[in-house]
């Protein structure tokens, strides 16, 4: 019996479910395999009521704007969910300081919703290609801003298809890493930012957007930073001083430009991408006896016979 056919009766389902559905066009990297299925909810509604029929031996996997993501070349079983920013994609003022939005907004359009409320505290989103719900996992951050600084509450769909509200400080938030219970969705967040003139909220998206077009490859196919900054140290300096500027396996290469972001130049497989990254690894350790650790999410199978074994099996 196929996944689908363990779905029973969708009729009552509104958004899109796709069977062995691509998701390179749905990753920056614009590498690995399909979803099983993938399931686009139209709302919060929808996406309860999928839950609901979905047996609970399926795993499920939430994806972003996929920014942050590495998919590997087997693809993903199970269900994959994307929220559409038409059902997860609003904003609203829900006071002088604080703003309600969606999951799936765009990081981009919540630093203009903030600057058009003249709400300071919001303008390292203006740099971050992803989405909410992607910045609310990661505790995404820049120029010395991190998410966690903004978020009051969420709100969120667990396994069981029930609705959730969390306070910040059940979200476990650290460095890149957020700790929400297991199987939960972010839907919406409540996020708080400080009242400012406009001009000045202005010149430091401004002043994001000058710091990226100088310093990193966000035109390329990429998953932004491949690793996490080692207290007390930059990964893209650790990876410098390893020698690994520049250097490539396959389509799949350390960024000239910025040294911790790998690129697809062409046709990589996630296979390369992902050797690349433990190569990289191994040279540092080697270098500088210092472990990097993955920031980007890797994904689903690895084709059998083509897997990459970890850098000392961690
Ligand atoms: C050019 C470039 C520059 C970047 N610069 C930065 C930077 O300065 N700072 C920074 O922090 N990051 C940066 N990134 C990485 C990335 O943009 C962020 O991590 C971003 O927050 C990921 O959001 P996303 O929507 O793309 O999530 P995805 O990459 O799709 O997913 C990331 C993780 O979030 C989970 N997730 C996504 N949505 C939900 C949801 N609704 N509910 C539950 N889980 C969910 C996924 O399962 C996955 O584990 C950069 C990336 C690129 C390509």
């Amino acid at each position: 019996m196929t996944l689908r056919d363990r779905l029973g009766d969708t009729s009552h389902i509104r958004g899109p479910i796709e069977d062995n559905r691509s998701l390179k066009d749905l990753v920056w990297f614009r590498v690995g395999g399909p979803a099983e299925i993938l399931f686009q909810p139209a709302d919060e509604a929808d996406l309860q009521a999928f839950l609901k029929i979905l047996p609970q031996d399926v795993p499920v996997t939430v994806i972003g704007l996929g920014s942050n993501l590495l998919i590997r070349d087997g693809g993903i079983s199970g269900v994959v969910i994307r929220l559409s920013v038409r059902g997860f994609g609003g904003t609203e003022a829900l006071s002088p300081t604080r703003i309600g939005a969606g999951a799936a907004i765009p990081d981009k359009f919540l630093a203009a919703k903030a600057l058009e409320l003249g709400l300071s505290g919001f303008a390292f989103y203006h740099g971050i290609p992803g989405g909410l719900g992607g910045a609310l996992t990661m505790n995404a951050g820049a120029h010395g801003s991190e998410t966690a600084e903004r978020v009051v509450e969420v709100r969120g769909v667990t396994r069981d298809g029930e609705v959730m509200t969390l306070p910040v400080g059940e979200l476990g938030y650290s460095y890149r890493h957020s700790a929400p219970p297991p199987g939960f969705i972010f839907t919406s967040a409540v996020l708080e930012g400080i009242p400012a003139d406009k001009e000045s909220i202005s010149e430091a998206m401004k002043a994001v957007t000058e710091h990226r077009e100088a310093s990193q490859p966000i035109k390329a196919r990429t998953g932004g930073s491949t690793f996490k900054n080692p207290p007390g140290h930059s990964a893209w300096k650790l990876i410098d001083a390893a020698g690994c500027r520049g250097f490539r396996i396959g389509d799949a290469q350390v960024s000239e430009m910025h040294c911790n972001f790998l690129i697809n130049t062409g046709e990589a497989t996630a296979h390369d991408v992902e050797l690349l990254g433990e190569t990289v690894r191994a040279r540092v350790y080697e270098t500088s006896g210092i472990r990097l650790d993955w920031e980007i999410k890797r994904l689903g199978a690895f084709v059998p016979g083509a897997e990459v074994e970890p850098f000392l099996g961690k």
